[in-house]
């Protein structure tokens, strides 16, 4: 008996001592979660969207990687189980300063907090490549620090005090995410309609071709190209806090990936592109990739440019340059796989 009590007790000791270690850096959990799911879904092991949260499928991916490692397996990330994620498991969050071209957990980490505050960059790999230097970029300015595209200190502490709402006093809004409406027409077919045993995951918007389509809110397009799935000519928009919004089958894109648009911008026109038998835009919210129901969301209110703002209207004419099929860029690949019904 002697031996099982003794391995009970240093167990004991371990749960303790990890519970110790936890605590000084709760502020950093959804973000260590989430650099988590970021390095088993590089695995193959975790199917969910990079949320932060740690729920039954991200445990399920660490119990999977244990047994794959022929580790103790137990559903926790101890450090036995860090090291064994290899480049994706180091280093921790706050321990470099991150800049372009690094990879590993703090870069996941990272990208899930630029993401949290609505910055882009659209996915979290662990690669700190153009599209989350421009996210770093974006997020120095809106938080007025120092504007050089290096994840310090500084940057961390920006990021997880402003968007997300960790612990606080914030430099960028916390309230709940609203949206404007695209277009200014009624809502035709509903969400969750119907559609050949799937099931319609945006509303739909009736409008005439070409009428201009606008950004439902602040964020960062993340997408911006033809989707094979279903949205023909697609814009995708990153607000704060996980929500997406979608907008489908436009006879024309005037936004381009990486670009910080408030509610209003104008980012393309109404068509039929893709599975659409007349022109709509087919509008779309999702929170953590999971599509909802936005009518709630939605506020009576229509996007419109700003007075003043001349730019926000652009005559067709000078959208020469963006060429709707352009290919989507790294990183955005698994927006050409989405389908419009599930
Ligand atoms: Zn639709």
């Amino acid at each position: 008996m002697r031996p099982i009590r003794g391995f009970g007790a240093a167990a004991l000791i371990t749960t303790v001592l990890a519970i110790t270690v936890a605590t000084p850096a709760q502020a950093n959990i959804p973000a260590r979660v989430a650099a988590l799911q970021s390095a088993l879904k590089s695995l193959h092991l975790y199917s969910g969207f990079v949320d932060g949260v740690r729920g039954p499928l991200t445990r399920h991916g660490i119990r999977a990687f244990q047994r794959r490692r022929g580790l103790h397996v137990d559903g926790i990330l101890g450090p036995e189980t860090r090291r064994a994620l290899g480049w994706r498991g180091r280093p921790g969050l706050g321990s470099r300063i991150m800049r372009y071209a690094d990879k590993g957990w703090d870069v996941a980490a990272l990208q899930f907090l630029l993401q949290r505050a609505g910055h882009g960059p659209g996915r979290a790999d662990g690669l700190f490549g153009p599209l989350t230097r421009a996210a770093v970029l974006r997020a120095q300015e809106a938080d007025g620090i120092r504007v050089d595209g290096l994840a310090g200190p500084e940057t961390i502490r920006a990021l997880r005090t402003g968007g997300g709402g960790d612990n606080g006093t914030a430099a960028t809004p916390t309230g709940p995410v609203r949206f404007l409406r695209p277009v200014p027409g009624p809502i035709g077919s509903p969400f969750g309609a119907p559609r050949n045993g799937y099931t319609h995951t945006g509303v739909d918007f009736p409008e005439p071709e070409g009428t201009p389509i606008r950004a439902a809110g602040v964020g960062t397009v993340i997408y911006a190209a033809y989707n094979g799935g279903g949205y023909g000519n697609l814009v995708v928009i990153q607000h704060r806090l996980g929500y997406t919004s979608w907008y489908g089958h436009m006879s024309r894109i005037a936004a381009h990936v990486g670009e910080s648009v408030t509610g209003g911008t104008l980012i393309g026109y109404v068509g039929q592109t893709g599975d659409a038998t007349g022109p709509h835009v087919h509008f779309e919210v999702r929170h953590y990739d999971t599509p909802i129901n936005p009518v709630p969301l939605l506020l009576n209110a229509v996007a419109s440019s700003a007075p003043g703002q001349a730019g926000g209207i652009a005559p067709e004419e000078c959208l020469g340059h963006w060429r709707p099929t352009r290919r989507p860029p790294r990183g955005s690949d698994w927006i050409g796989r989405e389908r419009l019904c599930r």
